[in-house]
């Protein structure tokens, strides 16, 4: 049954007469049509939701009788009410050939992780891999994760589950954020990225190398900071509120000022006006990393907060994660 198929189906099920769409932004191009198409065979009203949608943490709170939330898997600790998760895996192509470009880079033993589009790959890749001499390890999931291998830019445990049994790790995807992640968490094994999409494999060891750079002028300009904003999400999973009161005493013990900031979306025209020298976000570890030229003043992970205060060494830098 075609994915659109069962989402009528538990539609009718549910007796639903109003749907909310939630579409990660590279598929927008779809929601017309499958608004229409809902609303021809379903009989429903649809609403789509025009805010942007990054991933099963942040589904959206909508008028409707049943939300479907596209491209995500959700997070198996969230309860979630009135969503329908609609499944889109990427299927497994009919030739592997594009981890050859890979092999060069990759040590005997790896660690294999990828996103929720690839999950279905997983035991072809392995497969292929140990036809060429490499063992791929896979680990199962957590709480936070659905599926064996898969990583998200805030949870790393299959990824760290299995570093004592690799040597390094093969990232199947595209982007850098996720191998970037545990490229910092596994300091000492290297990553190395296959893009089915391009064909081409690479290591991250400039893109690791300039991201600390910038955490650490990060962290060096908030040291002169005394007024301290700390995000906090209003967004299902990435509540981070018990960790944002414990750093906002930290930082008062310290002797400088905190004030807590509550949100949906985080963007840079949001924060400005309130005459805060630094921020630390407690809402997705993205914002930190990969948005941090988009903010006036330094904008923390949690951890490096903790730098900041002495707390932690910077040789002890470790990656933010959201775990369940
Ligand atoms: S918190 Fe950020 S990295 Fe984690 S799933 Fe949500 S959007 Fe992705």
């Amino acid at each position: 049954m075609e994915e659109t198929d069962r989402l009528l189906d538990t539609i009718r099920r549910r007796g639903a007469k109003t749907v909310g769409l939630q579409f990660p932004v590279g598929l927008r191009p779809r929601a017309v049509a499958l608004a229409g198409d809902l609303e021809a065979r379903g009989g429903v009203t649809c609403l789509i939701a025009a805010d942007p949608s990054f991933g099963a943490c942040d589904v959206a709170e909508m008028p409707v009788d049943l939300i479907v939330h596209l491209a995500h898997a959700p997070m198996p600790h969230l309860r979630y009410r009135n969503v329908y998760f609609y499944d889109l895996p990427t299927p497994v192509p009919e030739s592997l050939s594009f981890l050859d470009a890979a092999l060069a880079l990759l040590p005997k033993r790896v660690g294999l992780i990828t996103t929720t589009q690839h999950r279905e790959w997983v035991p072809r890749i392995v497969e292929y891999l140990r036809g060429k001499g490499v063992e791929g390890v896979v680990s199962e999931p957590d709480r936070r994760v659905a599926y064996a291998a898969q990583v998200l830019g805030c949870d790393y445990f299959t990824a760290t589950n299995v570093a004592d049994r690799v040597d390094g790790y093969l990232y199947v995807g595209t982007g850098d954020f996720h191998p970037l992640g545990v490229a910092i968490i596994c300091k000492d094994k290297p990553v190395v990225i296959a893009d089915p999409s391009t064909g081409e494999a690479r290591t991250l060891d400039a893109v690791k190398d300039r991201v600390l750079r910038q955490r650490w002028g990060a962290i060096v300009r908030a040291q002169d900071a005394h007024m301290f904003g700390i995000l906090v999400s209003k967004k299902i999973g990435q509540d981070r509120g018990s960790l944002a009161a414990d750093l906002k005493a930290k930082l008062e013990a310290s002797g400088r000022s905190a004030r807590l900031f509550f949100m949906d979306l985080v963007a840079p025209e949001l924060l400005e006006g309130y005459g805060v020298d630094a921020w630390v976000s407690t809402a997705c570890p993205r914002i930190a990393i990969e948005d941090y030229l988009r903010y006036k003043e330094p904008m923390l992970t949690p951890q490096e907060l903790e730098i900041v205060l002495g707390e932690r060494k910077w040789e002890d830098y470790v990656f933010d994660e959201i775990r369940a």
